[in-house]
């Protein structure tokens, strides 16, 4: 492949798909590449804090836990939290952001193909 971009998103992580977003409908020309064939799973605990609500993740995604139990020297304490914490499994995540930017024009995503160099604003990749 042997193709000029205005952008090229090396990972399509949170923060790639996000910077994606951003640029979605732009006048610049998006590559992303990616490494693995499926985009989103990762080992993470998934845990959301306030800044993804910037993310705008539809509520029926996510999971929320109120209530906490802590066992602490043979007591236990029942604690209800103001903000309840808040979780999404890290391949809904991911497949919910590539939603937002499917069917752009100007964004292009390329999987199953890892980064290898970088050099001289060229991109050198592995199929
Ligand atoms: C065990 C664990 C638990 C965590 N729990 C939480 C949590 O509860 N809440 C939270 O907010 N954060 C948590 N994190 C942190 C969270 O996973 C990271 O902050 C987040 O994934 C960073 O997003 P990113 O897009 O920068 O990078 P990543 O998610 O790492 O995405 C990078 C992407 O780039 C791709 N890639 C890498 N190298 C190449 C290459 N050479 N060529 C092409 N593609 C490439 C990868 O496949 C990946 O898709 C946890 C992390 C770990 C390890």
């Amino acid at each position: 492949m042997n193709n000029k971009y205005d952008v090229i998103i090396i990972g399509a992580g949170p923060a790639g798909l996000e910077c994606a977003h951003q640029l979605k409908n732009s006048d610049k020309s998006v590559l992303i590449i990616e490494k693995n064939e499926i985009i989103g799973p990762k080992i993470c605990a998934g845990g959301l804090t306030n800044l993804a609500n910037n993310f705008y993740i539809p509520e029926n995604k996510t999971r929320s836990f109120a209530k906490q139990i802590i066992f602490l020297n043979k007591k236990q304490y029942n604690i209800t939290l103001v903000n309840p914490i808040k979780t999404i499994s890290r391949l809904d995540l991911g497949q919910y952001q590539l939603s937002k930017i499917k069917n752009s024009r100007n964004i292009q995503i390329l999987k199953n193909t890892k980064v290898k160099e970088i050099e001289n604003n060229k991109v050198f990749t592995i199929d």
